[in-house]
């Protein structure tokens, strides 16, 4: 069950009988009396959510729009696999209204939320298996890795998956805050059809290539792969590690076999493997954005650039 808002910072500009109430129902574990209080509409009394990463930021702003604040996690530049939460986060986390995250990708964000007040986006939709090299290599760094998951996190790679999370955050924040439950559930429609026109782009686009096989960095883009019949071949499955000669020489010789003439690098990572790859096997490089972090446009727009990364790349004719 839901618990009410717990109040923030924000909430300084209420009366004091307000915020008694608010500290009161945090206690109690029953939310219907103070989630009233919400209605006023009032800056201050707005449900304060937080987004552990840029996607799900992104998607939470979308849903939320001006009935919600909606706080990033990850700041700009910092690949999310890497967050470390300050004091002052993980106080952030506690006292918002709602966490947004997927399980597996932060382990720090995973430690810290609270499962009454949170939203895991992996238990949205229908999760494909982690990394298919992930139980061959003994990862030395299992701390960040995705390791120990059994499904792959990355599922924001997908419009349609997207869509689908859109619709749930929707229905989970219209009920933390039923005074705007319509606003919810109205944006939430908005955005699931918006990302429903992304995926017949990329269906479209992607429709007639001369190879489907994709080489990237780190196995971000399976969920992309598994929606758009693509094969998604990753030099490493997390971002920090450090690809063994063995995995090397494997992917050289399946990208000269797939006839693979681009190897993808990402914004986050350093583009050093892929580039000595791709001298091996006499491919170029090209960016695909897994979307980690903040792209210079906006979660569509990026996706768009991929889209079109992915037809030069893959010869596609469509
Ligand atoms: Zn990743």
């Amino acid at each position: 069950m839901m618990s009410g808002f717990s109040r923030s910072r924000a909430v300084g500009v209420l009366a004091a009988a307000a915020l008694l109430t608010a500290t009161a129902a945090c206690g109690s574990g029953s939310g219907s009396a103070q989630t009233a209080t919400t209605a006023s509409g009032a800056a201050g009394g707005k449900p304060e959510v937080v987004a552990a990463f840029y996607p799900l930021q992104w998607l939470t702003e979308q849903v939320g729009g001006s009935d919600a604040t909606v706080t990033g996690l990850t700041a700009p530049g910092v690949e999310p696999h890497d967050l470390e939460l300050s004091i002052q986060q993980v106080t952030e986390l506690k006292d918002a209204a709602l966490t947004v995250y997927i399980k597996g990708i932060q382990p720090a964000v995973d430690d810290a939320v609270d499962a009454e007040k949170s939203f895991d986006a992996a238990t949205a939709v229908t999760t494909i298996p982690a990394g298919e090299h992930a139980e061959e290599e003994g990862h030395a760094e299992e701390e960040h890795g995705h390791e120990e998951l059994s499904y792959d996190p990355h599922l924001w790679l997908d419009p349609s998956r997207l869509a689908t999370v859109a619709t749930k955050l929707g229905e989970r924040l219209a009920t933390a805050d039923p005074a705007h439950a319509q606003g919810y559930r109205d944006r939430a429609a908005k955005t699931a059809a918006t990302l429903g026109t992304l995926d017949q782009e990329f269906t479209q686009g992607l429709s007639t290539c001369k190879t489907k096989t994709l080489v990237t960095a780190h196995e971000a883009f399976g969920y992309l792969a598994d929606r758009y019949k693509l094969k998604q071949v990753g030099i490493t499955l997390d971002p920090e590690t450090e690809p063994s000669p063995t995995r090397l020489s494997e992917v050289a010789k399946l990208a000269k076999a797939e006839g693979v003439t681009t190897i993808f690098t990402e914004s986050l990572v350093s583009p050093k493997v892929a580039e000595v790859l791709a001298s091996q096997v006499g491919a170029k490089t090209a960016v695909l954005d897994p979307l980690e972090g903040k792209p210079s446009g906006d979660y569509l727009s990026a996706m768009r650039d991929n889209l079109k990364t992915l037809q030069t790349a893959l010869g596609c004719t469509a």
